[in-house]
């Protein structure tokens, strides 16, 4: 018999016809209340050299290439409160099964906010870390990498470990959380996590601008960029089919947002608008496959004229240089990953398949320090229990 399903007091089930992971099957579906559950599973299916793959709202557990097994499904789901905030120093701590939505409602009566945007509903916190989660307010605030300052995690043999902490001057040691950031749940199980929080500005008012396509629009982005009014974002949106727009967000006190919307308007030609073109959403439909872009801010609008010119619809961020493209059937994916990400590579970002890359295609692309990653993986998870395959090199 399985260690696993011996334990008492913790939920281990059969998986069901739906707990899939990119349409690999599980076996198992363990749901772990604390973190002493988590480890104490771990530590079980590290006895019993099972395949853990962790899941937390199950968005976008589908993204990602498919990992290599999936013996059991670690489900946090059940882990889903906000355990401390600190409003005067401006922190919060929540368990990795906690949405996104219930943190920033926590802590919104105290007037803040965690500066990451909802860009897919239902994010939980161990999701964003894992993945990376990034919206448009990345420009003036950053993404999880810069927003968290302390991770409780689980290792693959069950060690409990805890990096950082609720101080944001916390500074001893190699700072590991930052390490669980985009790591896609290779490296261990996060199981809760510290953030800082930014006050909710008293304006926010997003303005648009449009032109005939994105080339054409370089000129309104390096406006908006280089402005002295200082956007909190810059998002481009640009159809094979149709016009480029530029929508730019101001934040700040009543006055002054006031006085830099004028700035900003009289530049650019601009208009206010009640939200970005898309509401911060992603291009395309979730059956398609979607491309992350990602380069120099002065290269931005030329790669953008690349994917609208191979039929690809593109939105993202031209402040950050992070953009997010569509692809549809008629479109050869593998001709336009190939064309993009020579063009990204040369200005010095990549091009990554984030959903839906054929098995025939590398979907990270060519990784600098893979040697390096690849000795980062081998000692936290030396027996390549966690997502296996998910990562870059098929880590
Ligand atoms: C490859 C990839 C890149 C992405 N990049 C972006 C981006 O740049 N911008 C953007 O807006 N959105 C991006 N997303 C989407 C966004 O990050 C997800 O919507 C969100 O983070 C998923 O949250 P979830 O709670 O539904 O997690 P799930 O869909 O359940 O899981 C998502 C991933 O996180 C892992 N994971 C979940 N919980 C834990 C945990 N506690 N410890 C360790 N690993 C865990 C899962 O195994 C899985 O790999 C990306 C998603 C993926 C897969």
């Amino acid at each position: 018999m399985l260690a696993l399903t011996t334990l008492s007091d913790v939920d281990v089930r059969d998986a069901a016809e739906s707990d899939v992971v990119a349409g690999l099957p599980a076996r198992l579906v363990a749901r772990p209340t604390s973190p002493e559950q988590v480890s104490a599973l771990m530590r079980a299916a590290y006895e019993d050299d099972l395949v853990v793959v962790p899941r937390a709202a199950a968005t976008m557990l589908h993204w990602a290439p498919r990992p290599t097994a999936c013996d059991v499904i670690l489900d946090l789901s059940a882990m889903d409160r906000v355990l401390e905030h600190q409003a005067g120093d401006l922190i919060v701590s929540a368990e990795a099964g906690t949405p996104l939505s219930r943190v920033q409602e926590a802590v919104r009566a105290s007037g803040q906010r965690l500066a990451i945007d909802e860009v897919v509903p239902g994010s939980t916190i161990g999701g964003l870390i894992a993945t990376n989660l990034s919206g448009p307010r990345r420009v003036a605030y950053g993404t999880a990498r810069d927003l968290v300052i302390g991770v409780s995690t689980v290792r693959a043999d069950g060690v409990m470990a805890k990096s950082g902490g609720k101080v944001v001057k916390n500074v001893a040691g190699y700072d590991l959380g930052k390490l669980m950031v985009g790591s896609h749940g290779t490296l261990a199980i996060v199981t809760s996590a510290y953030f800082r929080l930014h006050p909710i500005p008293e304006a926010a008012v997003w303005l648009r601008a449009t032109a005939p396509s994105p080339r054409s629009a370089q000129s309104l982005v390096h406006q908006a960029v280089h402005s002295q009014v200082v956007p909190a974002a810059v998002e481009i949106d640009a159809h094979p089919t149709g016009e480029t727009t530029i929508s730019v967000l101001l934040e700040g006190t009543s006055v002054g947002v006031a006085a830099r919307v004028d700035r900003m308007a009289t530049a650019l030609g601009a208009t206010t608008a009640e939200s970005p073109i898309g509401d911060l959403g992603l291009p395309g439909t979730d059956a398609q496959p979607l491309l992350k872009i990602t380069s120099q801010l002065s290269a931005v609008t030329e790669i953008a004229q690349t994917a609208v010119d191979l039929g690809l619809h593109v939105r993202g961020s031209a402040g950050a240089g992070v953009l997010f493209a569509a692809v549809p059937d008629s479109v050869d994916i593998v001709r336009a990953v190939d064309i993009l990400r020579a063009e990204s590579t040369a200005a010095g970002g990549a091009t990554v398949v984030l959903r839906g890359a054929p098995d025939h295609l590398d979907a990270w692309g060519p990784v600098p320090a893979l040697d390096l990653m690849r000795s980062v993986k081998n000692r936290f998870d030396p027996q390549h229990l966690l997502s296996p395959g998910r990562f870059v090199g098929g880590l």
